[in-house]
């Protein structure tokens, strides 16, 4: 069932749970996710990032192949088709096309210009019954050709955000895209606190979940955390599987060169990552 994420997210927020939005590449990165968020009966937020959308050969394909998936896998929980990371042009184009959310992501600019962005949008997509993210205070690493240096956000910057009718919101608290450094400091839950207060009842989203330790992702889930992103651990555990087939010289066997077969571990590490992710989360059986 295709939703916008308002919905889900307002009741994970209230069930002290977070739903996971994994990043889609490809159509077993697809096909693993909704499967897995079936079989876990979780709702579940697919990512798609300009870059994947393009590689994709664009949103309308996404959404296509999404619907086709959710019809053909008999897929009944909550998806949502999520922008993740929007440029103002980017996000105009996913509305268009048939995401159900898009993220906005304004950070990059002066508050005022964020601000101005993100109201024209929300009064482009609230008719519409699609969701929109916005995001203050840059998240660090790198993602799709974003930089951002890993600012903490300002808990009054949040609410002039907050208050422009968005329906989630994205703010830096130490949390990087990619893999975490050795002497990374943690996320900041201080700030986290102070943006949770200001915001409230608004979810929160908390991006770059690759590698955050378990009890850091419970502290800020338990703080107003409802959304969290994980991109690169998928990635990561389907590469290492592909890399254990073609190492165990499967693909020299038979038919082992078979894309359906070749690929096939890959699939299964990627369900078995956003498994756990959703136990961690908390949103498995919550559909
Ligand atoms: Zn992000």
């Amino acid at each position: 069932m295709l939703v916008s994420v308002t919905e889900m997210l307002k009741k994970a927020k209230e069930g002290k749970y977070a739903v996971g939005q994994f990043n889609i590449n490809n159509l077993e990165w697809t096909k693993a996710i909704l499967l897995t968020a079936q079989e876990c009966n979780s709702p579940v937020i697919l990512g798609v990032s300009e870059g994947a959308g393009k590689y994709m050969t664009g949103f309308k394909t996404v959404v296509n192949m999404v619907k086709g998936m959710l019809e053909g896998l008999n897929i009944t929980v909550p998806v949502a088709i999520h922008l993740d990371h929007g440029t103002y042009e980017g996000a105009l184009s996913a509305i268009e096309a048939g995401f159900s959310s898009i993220m906005f992501d304004g950070s990059h600019y002066p508050i005022e210009e964020n601000i101005a962005k993100t109201k024209e949008l929300v009064a482009l997509a609230n008719p519409k019954g699609i969701s929109v993210e916005a995001e203050v205070g840059s998240i660090g690493g790198e993602e799709d050709g974003v930089v951002g240096a890993g600012e903490v956000a300002d808990p009054a910057e949040c609410k002039m955000i907050a208050d422009l009718g968005v329906d989630i919101l994205a703010a830096g608290i130490g949390n990087i895209h990619g893999k975490y450094p050795a002497n990374w400091q943690g996320l900041n839950f201080e700030a986290l606190e102070k943006i949770s207060e200001a915001t409230h009842p608004m979810p929160l989203v908390l991006h770059g979940g690759t590698g955050i330790p378990g009890d850091m992702i419970k502290r800020a889930i338990s703080l107003g955390v409802s959304k969290i992103n994980v991109n690169t651990e998928c990635q990561l555990s389907f590469a290492a599987a592909v890399r254990k087939y073609v190492e165990a010289g499967k693909d020299l066997e038979g038919k082992g060169f078979d894309p359906r077969k070749l690929l096939a571990p890959g699939v299964e590490a990627i369900k078995e990552t956003v498994k756990e992710k959703m136990e961690l989360f908390g949103s498995v059986g919550k559909a």
